[in-house]
């Protein structure tokens, strides 16, 4: 006989665990504070504006831990998700044309990902999670606090002050978790948190592909996109023909400020030669307004060790959505609690302390790897912003821009790439091998590849302002 399980927060974390947990045996009760209702369809899905959940209406890219997790062990989502409109696609399908005589090998079959809006991603994991027998899902359900005996969380309290016992709670409310204020009063040791700010904003819009064939290049697999001196701009294919583009800039590039303007955002797409045929007319219409999102950081809660008490997603670590880690890092998550439960089903200390183990080693490297990454980034945008020459990383070093230049010339690298960036093999893999960091000076002796088409600064402020590029 499984667990009762209180998942608390039913976005999609909080759905992959109920999912993980289910499917493992126990009883899953999900509170959801929106009281919202499921939306029927892709269309009505993708208008589903949830205030404590904004960041469902941005791009989002599924990598393939997340795919493979869902292919393996919830097999009804996976197929559920392609039967709606998704698409799969393997990287390994569409390398670098510049590589020569790239050949496939088994292990890269791995390196698959399901192509879909996360709206519809979000619709179809709910309606998968609600079909199965031991989930309920509890909306307009706020918790407040945790019910704690004898050291040991037991249950939660809800606004109303009505309580709910479980054997576990799982803390799945996102990265405004307030979670280490419910643990404080229960009288629990903090959990300490780093955070550094991502350094950037986000801008996004969606598109109806009307073009048979797609427009205009793509050189990522999943979509396509370039990382320039100050500004990065990504097209993600989506569901059923649709496709979103978004800009990543500084916050505190003020000129850019305007993207969130309509006619600002198509200039700036129409400026990147990359992307400009994806709205050329006739190619596409958009089907949405531009939706903006700042304030992202890249945080790391240290684990709880109070037992009965677990998190997973964003309430446990953020990091630049840039990357397209959030969802596969939290799915990743929850298959490791529902692992643990199976492999230890008793509730206590030692429990606690091996999910707090696992946590660490799961979640830590690709909170780090995101922050090195962004203190890299953003110090070129700024240099760039400011005028000034950008500081170079030292000779020698591997980081995310030279691995990137590497793996167009470079199939190893190329590999080696993709399987970080999709999450199946560990960063350290990338940046700290001897091989890799061989192959990587080699690969740019001769000098960095040519630039994929993006904008520079001066052309970029001209098409935003609306003057005419001379
Ligand atoms: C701009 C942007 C782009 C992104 N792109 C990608 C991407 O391409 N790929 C990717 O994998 N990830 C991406 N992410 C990350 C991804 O969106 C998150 O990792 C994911 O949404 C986190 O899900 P979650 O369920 O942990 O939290 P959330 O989605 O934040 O959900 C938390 C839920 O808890 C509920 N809740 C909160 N408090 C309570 C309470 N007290 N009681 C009851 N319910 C409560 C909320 O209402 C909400 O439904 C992106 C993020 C951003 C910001």
């Amino acid at each position: 006989m499984g667990l009762t399980a209180i998942v608390v927060g039913g976005s999609v974390l909080g759905l992959g665990t109920a999912l993980a947990l289910a499917d493992a045996g126990h009883r899953v009760l999900v509170l959801e504070r929106s009281p919202e209702t499921l939306p029927s369809d892709v269309d009505e899905a993708a208008q589903w504006h949830r205030p404590t959940v904004p960041q469902g209406l941005q791009s989002h890219a599924f990598a393939s831990l997340g795919c493979n997790l869902l292919r393996d062990r919830a097999r009804d989502v996976y197929d559920g998700l392609l039967a709606i409109g998704a698409r799969e696609i393997n990287l390994a399908d569409t390398p670098p044309p510049t590589l020569d005589g790239f050949e496939r090998v088994p292990a890269d079959d791995d390196l698959r990902m399901v192509l879909t809006r996360r709206s519809t991603f979000e619709l179809v994991l709910r309606s998968r999670v609600l079909a199965r027998p031991g989930v309920t899902v509890r909306t307009g359900a706020t918790v407040r606090g945790l019910v704690v005996d004898g050291g040991r969380v037991v249950g939660v309290r809800l606004e109303d002050g009505e309580t709910v016992s479980g054997d576990i709670i799982v803390d799945a409310t996102g990265r405004k978790t307030a979670a280490d204020t419910w643990l404080a009063e229960a009288g629990s040791p903090a959990r300490e948190v780093v955070s550094e700010s991502c350094r950037i904003v986000y801008y996004t819009r969606y598109y109806k592909r009307l073009s048979p064939v797609p427009p205009g290049p793509l050189n990522r697999g999943f979509g396509a996109g370039g990382l320039w001196d100050h500004y990065t701009a990504v097209l993600f294919l989506g569901d059923n023909d649709t496709f979103s583009i978004s800009f990543g800039v500084l916050p505190e590039d003020t000129a850019l400020k305007s993207l969130r303007e309509e006619a600002a955002f198509t200039a700036a797409v129409r400026a990147t030669p990359l992307l400009a045929g994806w709205v050329a007319p006739g190619n596409s219409e958009p089907i949405s307004p531009v939706y903006s999102m700042g304030g992202l950081d890249n945080s790391l809660r240290t684990p709880s060790r109070v037992p009965g008490f677990f998190a997973v997603g964003d309430s446990v670590c953020t990091t630049n959505p840039s990357y397209g880690r959030g969802v596969s890092l939290g799915l990743r998550h929850a298959y490791v609690l529902a692992d643990l439960l199976a492999s230890h089903p008793v509730v206590d200390a030692a429990q606690a302390e091996e999910f707090a183990a696992r946590s660490e080693a799961l979640v830590r490297p690709w909170y780090e790897e995101a922050v090195a990454n962004d203190r890299g980034r953003a110090g070129l945008w700024e240099a760039t912003v400011q005028g000034r020459a950008p500081m170079r990383p030292p000779a020698g070093m591997v980081t995310f821009g030279t691995a990137v230049a590497a793996a167009s010339k470079d199939a190893e690298v190329w590999r080696r790439v993709a399987n970080v960036m999709m999450m199946l093999r560990e960063p350290r893999e990338l940046y700290a091998d001897e091989e890799i960091r061989g192959r990587v000076g080699k690969a740019l002796a001769g000098g960095p590849p040519p630039q994929l088409p993006g904008a520079g600064r001066e052309t970029m402020l001209a098409a935003v302002r609306g003057v005419p590029v001379g």
